[in-house]
């Protein structure tokens, strides 16, 4: 599970800490326990602690803040390249093992995973 780690402040007792943001699908978890007074804090709550980079309000969701792509995690060797005569040609990649396809819309992504064989994980655009 891909996550990553913000500094918030406990709206009970104000004490600043990393909290781990868990990037679930479809939406990204925020939940933490306060180290200090073990208040559960939820995304309602989330208070960043304004670092170097500025963060103007608590993230709604990963989604709106900037553009993410669904990658399907099964390894392909081939690609369906069309010619300039709109014939579809199957081509052997080079320089790389294969590459994991990506789609914009998470029904797309749904479609490539062979009935939920393959997971789907989310990249930044
Ligand atoms: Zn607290």
């Amino acid at each position: 599970m891909e996550k990553h780690k913000e500094k918030i402040k406990c709206p009970e007792c104000g004490k600043r800490q990393f909290a781990e943001v868990l990037h679930t699908l479809p939406w990204w978890s925020y939940i933490h326990n306060c180290v200090s007074c073990r208040y559960t804090i939820m995304e309602s709550e989330w208070m960043i602690v304004k670092t170097k980079k500025k963060v103007k309000e608590p993230l709604k969701a990963g989604i709106a803040v900037e553009p993410v792509l669904y990658a399907v995690l099964k390894l392909l060797t081939l690609v369906e390249v069309n010619d300039v005569k709109g014939l579809t040609h199957k081509v052997k990649i080079t320089g790389a093992e294969g590459y994991i396809p990506v789609f914009k819309t998470l029904k797309e992504a749904e479609e490539a995973t062979c009935n939920g064989k393959y997971k789907i994980t989310l990249v930044s655009g």
